[in-house]
């Protein structure tokens, strides 16, 4: 099984949090597409295994046109894959957007809600309304999509706990399949990270974020959602299997300019750049950095990734691909947080992080890895 990130940079605005590579910059979009079929026959013997998953990100791929996902789909082998999302966001959710997704071979929509506060909205530049994301959740289901996904925010600045159990209302009563929710970060370069530094804006105290975290996790798994990853949620049978595929260490490979690839023993990560991206493959070059990956940084990624999800670090599975050696110092590190509480070592041989290890994952995955 293997995964195929598709790459979308367009947005039609730019959100004050976002540090992810995208451009304001829309008539090169019909040559992005071009050129990213291009990069897709380019690297045809790529993966070795059909495709599984396809995730079309961004960006906004809701941006897309039906003339330019069909020239896409018609490049890609997806007949064997299970799943096939696109992000969107909700304000390009039309009754015509939502019939055209369920044309094509898109089976889950994964919708950057964030908040359901509409003056938050404005302040972080998002484009949709509250109304919005309602209304796009309703479309969707009128043209037949069944899997749905929403991204939430919480700790924003000033946000209190009534409001952030608002948020967790309105989402709930969507009925959505499949919850995403993250902390806002402040990320360097960006107009939010900038007020941050000029003091007009003030981060979360650690207590209300960490209370805002448990307090999603139980109104969430209380109506039924499992939780399953560090930052995700899903009734059952709706875990998101490309997101899974990273955490569980399965080849992908990713089109597009930014976009990264892995196929075990290396990763890849092409320009983040469109012109440079786009000049290189029309030269027929790819425009790629490569990795190869030592056994120290396979290890360290496979804790990383695997200690994010319910299931943790299968330490059998450890050893039989690292050996005893790392199985051990995996235990080791782990050690002070299990006398702690914020590791479980189960019975069945798997380290799991604890209700209590959740909130500080990173200190602890950090304290795990071989330097
Ligand atoms: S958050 Fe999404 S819509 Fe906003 S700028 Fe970033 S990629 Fe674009």
């Amino acid at each position: 099984m293997a995964g195929l990130y598709i790459h979308i940079p367009f947005c039609a605005s730019r959100c004050i949090y976002c540090g992810f590579y995208s451009t304001t910059r829309h008539s090169m979009r019909r040559k992005y597409i071009e050129t990213l079929c291009r990069e897709i026959a380019m690297r045809h013997d790529y993966l070795h295994e059909p495709i599984h998953t396809i995730y079309i990100g961004g960006g906004t791929p809701s941006l897309l046109d039906e003339e330019q996902l069909t020239l896409l789909f018609t490049n890609i082998d997806y007949t064997a894959a299970t799943e096939i999302t696109i992000e969107c966001n909700p304000d390009d959710i039309t009754p015509q957007y939502a019939s055209m997704i369920n044309r094509l071979p898109i089976n889950r929509v994964s919708m950057g809600a964030q908040t359901f506060n509409d003056s938050r909205l404005r302040f972080i530049r998002r484009r949709h309304s509250s109304n919005d994301i309602e209304l796009a959740v309703k479309l969707l289901r009128d043209a037949g999509t069944a899997n749905i996904s929403i991204d939430l925010m919480y700790s924003f600045p000033g946000e209190t706990m009534d409001e952030w159990q608002n948020d967790i209302d309105h989402a709930l009563a969507l009925g959505v399949e499949h919850l995403s929710a993250y902390s806002l970060m402040f990320e360097e370069n960006t107009p939010l990270h900038l007020m941050l530094t000029e003091g007009r804006i003030k981060e979360t105290e650690e207590e209300l974020s960490a209370a805002m975290y448990y307090a999603l996790i139980d109104r969430l798994t209380s109506a039924g959602y499992e939780h399953y990853e560090i930052s995700n949620f899903a009734l059952s049978g709706y875990r998101s299997q490309h997101n899974s595929s990273y955490w569980n260490a399965t080849p992908y490979m990713g089109i597009g300019a930014a976009a990264h690839s892995f196929d075990i023993t290396s990763r890849q990560w092409n320009v983040p750049d469109i012109d440079s991206y786009m000049a290189a493959v029309s030269r027929g070059e790819l425009p790629m950095e490569h990795e190869e990956l030592d056994m120290d940084t396979r290890y360290n990624d496979t804790v990383m990734l695997r200690l994010r999800t319910c299931e943790g670090i299968n330490l059998n599975a450890l050893a039989d691909d690292f050996g005893n050696k790392y199985r051990n110092a995996c235990l080791n590190s782990a050690r002070r947080y299990i006398d702690d509480g914020m590791l479980k070592h189960t019975d069945d041989g798997r380290l799991r992080l604890t209700r209590r290890g959740l909130f500080v994952s990173d200190m602890i995955m950090s304290d795990m890895m071989m330097v």
